[in-house]
């Protein structure tokens, strides 16, 4: 068995996961007296959860979980407003590491709920960061709309002059612009982003993907099962026609994927570290990889600054 490997130059953490692990670092390092909780997977991503976990974090679905005179930290995904105020109530050291990106989504769904407009979320049900998105609007809640597919919009029955919308980031491109066309199409004078709020993290690693999958027979994702912008990137590859597998590291790949197989491309998702990466390429040139080559380019992605409640 012999293959080719190609990595995309473009791909793994973005800025929003690498702002929101080192904050959990550094309230550990600056909070050694207390017990450092996360709302939810910080990211996700086994790997980067169980490597906090062994450094101190605490990770905890409800803040019913999270004793008082602890440090809360919400994750990059985000929570609503009834979460922050109800944490606020507490006696608790609230640290935010909503990806920027996020906040922004965050504040004009708060307005559109302060204003009565009916607000269209495009976006997987129940997704942290949809759950967070809604959460932020304040007003009548028969007016917040869940949807995802430019089929959906048929059912949807809103006033558009008084509504926009707002799309989850981490979506596919391609499936996300027949959306808010057919949205655009129906409610001509909805409010919204021009094409959608896909970060350019997700765009740029979808984009790279799609360009290797071409020359590739088997694309594989390092990823998580519940990590969105993974999901999506597999399914580009699928799209292109190739075989493609979301694995969380080499002990999951099954030496059968490589049959009849000459290129192979490996991706990562924007919450995957670069050690599984490295572990996987290791894992390939022990079973038949020949050449091992990055393609296409890395688009640099500006960093975003830490909470101001985590500098050291
Ligand atoms: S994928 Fe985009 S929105 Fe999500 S954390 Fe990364 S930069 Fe932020």
């Amino acid at each position: 068995m012999s293959f080719s490997v190609k990595i995309a130059k473009s791909r793994g953490m973005c800025a929003g996961v690498e702002r929101a692990i080192q904050t959990v670092k550094n309230a550990i390092l600056k909070f050694p007296q207390k017990n450092v909780y996360v709302l939810h997977e910080v990211v996700h991503n086994k790997h980067v959860v169980d490597d906090l976990r062994s450094e101190g974090a605490h990770f905890v679905d409800s803040l019913e979980e999270v004793p008082d005179n602890s440090v809360l930290i919400f994750s990059a995904h985000g929570v609503g407003i009834s979460t922050f105020e109800a944490a606020k109530a507490r006696d608790l050291t609230i640290v935010d590491a909503t990806c920027p990106v996020v906040s922004v989504i965050h504040k004009k769904m708060n307005k559109a709920g302060l204003k009565g407009m009916d607000a269209v979320v495009i976006g997987h049900k129940g997704h942290q960061e949809v759950v967070g998105t809604i959460g932020q609007y304040t007003g009548d809640a028969s007016k917040v709309h869940i949807i995802i597919s430019a089929d959906d919009v048929s059912l949807l029955n809103i006033d558009g002059d008084n509504a926009m919308f707002a799309t989850q980031t981490t979506l596919s491109i391609d499936e996300t612009r027949l959306t808010v066309e057919a949205l655009k199409k129906k409610y001509p004078n909805i409010q919204g982003p021009k094409a959608d709020d896909t970060c350019r993290a997700t765009q740029v690693r979808q984009n790279a993907v799609k360009e290797l999958a071409r020359s590739c027979d088997l694309v594989l994702i390092a990823g998580s099962a519940n990590s969105s912008n993974s999901n999506r990137l597999k399914e580009v590859a699928l799209n292109e026609g190739a075989l493609a597998y979301l694995i969380d590291d080499s002990s999951q790949i099954e030496i059968s994927w490589f049959n009849n197989v000459t290129t192979v491309g490996l991706s990562a998702g924007a919450s995957a570290p670069q050690y599984v990466v490295d572990e996987i390429v290791d894992y390939l040139k022990q079973n038949g990889a020949s050449s091992v080559e990055e393609v296409g380019s890395d688009l640099k992605e500006k960093s975003f600054p830490l909470p101001k409640e985590v500098h050291l």
